[in-house]
Formats: C-alpha cells, sequence, structure tokens
C-alpha cells in the first residue's frame, strides 16, 4: 500500500479533507486502502459517512480508469442530466465520473426540483461533501491523462490512449501546412512501429446480439434502410448491434437497450455532431 495511507492515520473526521484528497491525486485508491482508511477514520466517518465513501471512491477511480476520453475538457451542458430523472448523490456521483460539472451545472442542479430531497440547495444535507468531491473530480479529469496507469502497465500501453494520442496527433497536423505534412511525409519511414496495447472489453451475450439481429429483420432500426450487404461467411444481413445506453456508462447488455443498426447509423450514433 502506499505510503500516503500511512498519513492517513492522523486523519480526525468530518468532511472529505485534504489526505483524502491527495490520495486520490496521485492514483486509484484499491479495496485495501479503502478499508485501511475506513479503519483508520473517526469513529463519525466509519458509522455515518461510510456509505458516502464507497461511492466517491468509485466515482474517483472511475475517473483514474475512464475509457471515456471523448467527454475531457468538455463541459457538457447537462440538461438532459439535471431534467431527465430524480437526481440523488449517487446519480451525480456516476455522473461526475464521466465528466467534469461546471459550477453553473451544479449550481442549477441544487436549485432543481428533480433532485431528491437531501441535494436540494435549501436542505444543504450533501451539498458540501458533493461539492468538494466535484471539484476533486474536476481537477481529476484535468489531469493529464493516465499518466498513473500507463506506469502500471508494466511498458504495455493501453489501448485508448494510443487512440487518444492519435487524434490529438492528427489535429495537430491538420493545423499544419501542407507544406510541412509533406515533407515530413517523404523523411517518415512507412513501416510503423508495431506495439501491443491492453484494452477493456466486454463480454458480450450472444443471446442478446441474435435476439436483436432477429428483431431488426435486415433492416436498420433507425434509418429503416436494407442492410447494405450480407455477410461472407453465412450470407445473413450485414447489421451491428449497438447498446443505446453505453456499457461503459453503466447500460446494461439486454435486447431492450439495443439496437440493430447499419454501419453508417452505427457510425454517425457514435462520431457523428449530434446524438
Ligand atoms: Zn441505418
Ligand atoms: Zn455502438
Amino acid at each position: 500500500m502506499r505510503s500516503d495511507v500511512l498519513r492517513w492515520s492522523h486523519y480526525k473526521g468530518g468532511a472529505v479533507n485534504e489526505p483524502f484528497i491527495d490520495l486520490f491525486r496521485s492514483g486509484p485508491v484499491s479495496r485495501e486502502e479503502f478499508r485501511f482508511i475506513m479503519e483508520n477514520s473517526s469513529e463519525n466517518v466509519r458509522r455515518h459517512e461510510h456509505r458516502h465513501y464507497l461511492p466517491i471512491m468509485q466515482c474517483l477511480n472511475a475517473i483514474h480508469y475512464s475509457e471515456i476520453y471523448r467527454y475531457r475538457g468538455i463541459d457538457l451542458t447537462d440538461n438532459d442530466f439535471i431534467n431527465g430523472k430524480r437526481v440523488n448523490f449517487i446519480s451525480f456521483l456516476n455522473r461526475l465520473s464521466i465528466a467534469p460539472i461546471s459550477d453553473s451545472t451544479f449550481q442549477k442542479l441544487i436549485i432543481s426540483d428533480n433532485t431528491t430531497a437531501n441535494f436540494q440547495a435549501k436542505k444543504q444535507n450533501v451539498i458540501p461533501l458533493a461539492n468538494t468531491i466535484r471539484t476533486l473530480a474536476n481537477n481529476l479529469h484535468d489531469l493529464p491523462m493516465y499518466s498513473n496507469r500507463e506506469n502500471d502497465l508494466g511498458g504495455m500501453h493501453s489501448a485508448d490512449k494510443v487512440q487518444y494520442d492519435l487524434d490529438k496527433e492528427i489535429s495537430e497536423s491538420m493545423k499544419d501546412t501542407s507544406e510541412n505534412r509533406r515533407r515530413r511525409l517523404k523523411s517518415t519511414p512507412n513501416n510503423p512501429e508495431k506495439i501491443q496495447t491492453v484494452s477493456t472489453a466486454y463480454r458480450r451475450n450472444p443471446d442478446v446480439i441474435v435476439e436483436v439481429l432477429l428483431r431488426a429483420n435486415g433492416i436498420c432500426e433507425r434509418c429503416k434502410k436494407d442492410a447494405p450487404f450480407r455477410r461472407r461467411k453465412d450470407e445473413t444481413p450485414y447489421l451491428e448491434v449497438h447498446h443505446i445506453i453505453r456499457l461503459a456508462d453503466g447500460g446494461v447488455d439486454s435486447v431492450e437497450n439495443a439496437l440493430a443498426l447499419c454501419p453508417n447509423c452505427h457510425r454517425e450514433l457514435h462520431f457523428g455532431s449530434e446524438y
């Protein structure tokens, strides 16, 4: 366990404080470390606040391990989040683990009628704690990504970081002149370096995929056009099964949360300007 945890013995309880924050700044917190922290915390934390700290840890760890780089640095407007359903402390943390929450969104949130009682400005129950966590989480979202994580991979690269780096380099290249690009192309070897990557995948349920494909019956469930071609291996219409709420965002692998889409619609949902 990290030596940081040792400092925890000085922790005197109350709201989330500096050692807790420092710990998360330096990386994800393991179960063992969390247990150590709780065992060495004040009676008050152990008895009353433990139920808050566990989801907080999960939220902050999720940021450290996040594959969801596409939202980073973007201030989501969040109207759907605020207006969509009742917001409680847990759904707040779930949302925070995906992307930063701005001051204005937070203000809107705590005066919204959609929040549960303890999450309303007039009740004040978990608002100060939520705001401290939000500040910390927003900072974590802003950290140079994967710095801790890459160290954990023993020299391997995370697949999403490789993609992220390439996206950044493409943006840089776009800003440059054609002349410069062509000059570089002449002098750069065209046999790319091979690297090994680590990525997170979900073991999806084959029954869900088959049921959704049968439901679609060869017709894209979004644009209602025929599948563009048939599969070489078995002549079935080629459609792709997409999750409406992504598994990475907590969606479930069910027939109801899935759509059979043509490749165009599928790409548009993931990469199009509106979603
Ligand atoms: Zn389509
Ligand atoms: Zn998809």
